[in-house]
């Protein structure tokens, strides 16, 4: 498996776990405030050995309570990704996988084959091909969306979802309209957008939302899921290996 980044304990990309995250390179989509703009092509950074990563879980065992793939798209690395979730697994190790939801049938695998204990998706914008282009820079069939998004709700197993607010791009009545695809959901964890590192430069300058500001948009979603957290600055710098 291509993977790219590794980081050995956080608290922040599972939440109530102690989990290490797993980066892995390649992604069908190019969002405008993406920050892993290394991992997309991924070709220029030194691949982690996998095995690295299990010798480091081995050691760890009975500390760390789960390990999170991310990306990237983790569903392209196809086969690859079974494969290593199959040797997390031997390890007693808890996997989640965090996808964009583009690949309906990848979601509905490791679910229904119970390849993981959890998942998170990222819903970008609300469901229809022209909102969604202009965010994640891709043509993007929202059928598949709606498709990964019913079958997590409906899974029964614990999972997110996870939405970027750009102040300009995403805000109230995005939320608004994207609230009722998420009704039943477990967790919406909001997240509020880093403007340094953005894959477009144009949001580089673009001022994210204040704390309160953050809180309000939360309330938005506050009716249709079981539980609405609000995610600020930490989780960005951590997830970049700068926090
Ligand atoms: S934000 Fe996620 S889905 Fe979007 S381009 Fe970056 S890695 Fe891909």
């Amino acid at each position: 498996m291509e993977i790219k980044g590794f980081i050995e304990n956080s608290l922040l990309e599972w939440e109530g776990r102690l989990a290490c995250v797993v980066f892995v390179a390649g992604c069908n989509l190019r969002c405008r405030y993406c920050h892993a703009g290394y991992l997309l092509e991924g070709r220029m950074i030194e691949t982690v050995p996998t095995e690295q990563v299990l010798d480091y879980l081995r050691r760890q065992h009975g500390w760390i309570d789960g390990l999170v793939v991310t990306g990237g798209e983790p569903t392209l690395q196809g086969q690859d990704l079974l494969d290593f979730i199959t040797q997390v697994r031997s390890l007693g190790v808890d996997v989640m996988v965090e996808t964009n939801g583009t690949r309906p049938d990848w979601v509905d695998r490791l679910i229904g084959e119970k390849w993981i204990q959890a998942i998170s998706m990222d819903l970008k914008a609300p469901l229809t091909g022209e909102r969604y282009r202009p965010v994640t820079g891709r043509d993007v069939d929202v059928a598949d969306l709606r498709r990964s998004v019913r079958r997590i709700i409906d899974s029964g197993i614990e999972h997110e979802f996870r939405i970027t607010v750009v102040p300009g791009l995403i805000g109230r009545d995005e939320l608004a309209a994207m609230a009722p695809e998420l009704e039943g959901a477990c967790r919406v964890a909001l997240q509020n957008f880093q403007p340094s590192h953005c894959l477009d430069p144009a949001l580089r300058s673009v001022e994210p939302y204040m704390p309160e500001e953050m809180d309000e948009l939360g309330r938005i979603l506050d009716p249709v899921a079981r539980k609405v957290v609000v995610r600020g600055r930490e989780r960005a710098l951590a997830v970049r290996g700068e926090g």
